[in-house]
């Protein structure tokens, strides 16, 4: 393929983009992670972690791996072959995450929902009420399915196990959530809580980020599943002491602190606000172009990601292949039996509305081309109306402006801003 000038617009729903401040922070020279300095990056690491999950009695594991490896972390750690656990099933990642789930030889109640929509609340009230025997394990949710975007409400999930008075673990897939959306760990009693580098956490793929509560350290103790290389047990041995049982990745490590200071420094109320404002730009585009979302309704719109429906008669394919090989934007596509019928638009990590213009202006012009019915600009000027109205009011200036005849004035020989130059 001929190279293609200009950046490229990454807008699938992760790997997301990279900011440069994390790119330099891993560019490092590998370093011993058994010396007595390495500590000094990990301990306080593991506790800064555990503000991203809102928790302080929870316990975070940094495990090799991706959200998948995530997902059988939490399992094995804390259940057995033939433990009964109830597990919606609304889009492609609740679908693979059961499907794990039986690989590894836990029977599971699936719980079957139209894709579009999140966890059926009042379902799981009732079928954990009706379970005497408590035979029900675990309950698996997938805070925000990537497929369809859609976020599932969560703290009414657990005010379901609460009502049933049900001791099952509440297990969580917030690897599109989690650094994005609210999240809170301890309020919302999760057990386990999954999570991957390359979403909200803006690094590479490589991580699996895994926060236990006491409760479901305590399973550990009966739990029976095999598990060697992602056992809690041989990182609770190592972990306190500022190590790993084994080699971790030294330059994602220096990425994760780099991704946590910078979440920090904005402060997780601000970030998920602007996710939620980039998000309603998007969805401002989505109507003026007259599509709709695959969630269907407001309530279940996720502010990570938003699955766009194409009309009938175009292949979401076919403006995903346009926008990359044309406009080089990389949208997410339709997956399993959502292919073809909708492009995603990843809208989560480091991105501002310029960037995100961007995106909406390349999807605009993809659709056209292959054949969409709509009138350039709309997309763009409806998110670019939202967020114009939305916008936080200007900060105070750090600095009077240069006045323009400054540089020019015969007594000023330098060429900082006057009232540097002056002080
Ligand atoms: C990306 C994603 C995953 C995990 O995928 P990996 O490729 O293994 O990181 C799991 N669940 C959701 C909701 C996701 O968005």
């Amino acid at each position: 393929m001929p190279r293609i000038a200009g950046r490229n617009f990454l807008f699938v729903p992760g790997p997301t983009n990279v900011p440069e401040r994390i790119l330099r922070a891993m560019h490092r020279a590998m370093e011993d992670h058994r010396s007595s300095a390495f500590p000094e990056l990990t301990l306080p690491l593991f506790q800064d972690l555990k503000k991203v999950f809102k928790t302080t009695t929870g316990q975070v594991f940094l495990f090799p791996g991706t959200g998948t490896g995530g997902w059988e972390t939490a399992l094995t750690n804390t259940l057995s072959p033939g433990d009964r656990v109830i597990a919606p099933r609304f889009g492609q990642f609740s679908h693979l995450w059961i499907d794990l789930a039986q690989r590894i030889g836990l029977r599971v109640d699936i719980l079957d929902v139209e894709w579009g929509e999140g966890a059926p609340v009042a379902r799981i009230e009732e079928i954990l009420t009706a379970d005497r025997q408590r035979e029900i394990k675990g309950v698996l949710i997938v805070h925000n399915e990537t497929a369809t975007g859609v976020t599932s409400d969560l703290a009414g999930v657990r005010r379901a196990l609460d009502a049933a008075g049900h001791p099952a673990l509440l297990y969580v897939d917030g690897v599109s959530s989690i650094a994005s959306i609210d999240f809170r760990m301890d309020e919302w009693k999760v057990d386990v809580a999954v999570t991957g580098s390359q979403k909200g956490f803006m690094l590479p793929a490589g991580l699996a980020v895994v926060c236990a509560s006491p409760k479901a350290l305590a399973a550990r103790e009966r739990a029976k599943c095999a598990r060697v290389y992602f056992d809690f047990g041989d990182m609770l041995k190592a972990n306190p002491g500022g190590y790993f049982p084994y080699t971790p990745s030294v330059p994602m490590l220096y990425g994760l602190r780099e991704a946590v200071d910078m979440l920090l420094e904005e402060g997780l109320e601000s970030v998920f606000a602007r996710h939620h404002r980039l998000a309603e730009g998007v969805r401002a585009a989505v109507k003026a172009w007259g599509l709709r979302l695959c969630a269907r309704a407001p309530a279940w719109y996720s502010d990570t990601v938003s699955a766009i429906m194409v009309p009938e008669g175009i292949n979401g394919a076919d403006v995903i292949d346009v926008a990359f090989r044309r406009y080089n934007l990389a949208l997410g596509a339709g997956l399993a039996r959502l292919a073809g019928k909708l492009f995603r638009i990843g809208h989560l990590g480091d991105l501002n509305e310029l960037m995100l213009a961007g995106a909406i202006a390349g999807a605009e012009m993809a659709m056209r081309d292959v054949g969409v019915k709509l009138a350039l600009g709309a997309g763009v000027a409806a998110a670019q109306d939202h967020w114009c109205r939305t916008a936080a009011p200007l900060p105070a200036r750090a600095a009077a402006p240069l006045s323009p005849d400054a540089q020019s004035q015969p007594g000023v020989k330098t060429t900082q801003p006057r009232s540097v130059a002056r002080a």
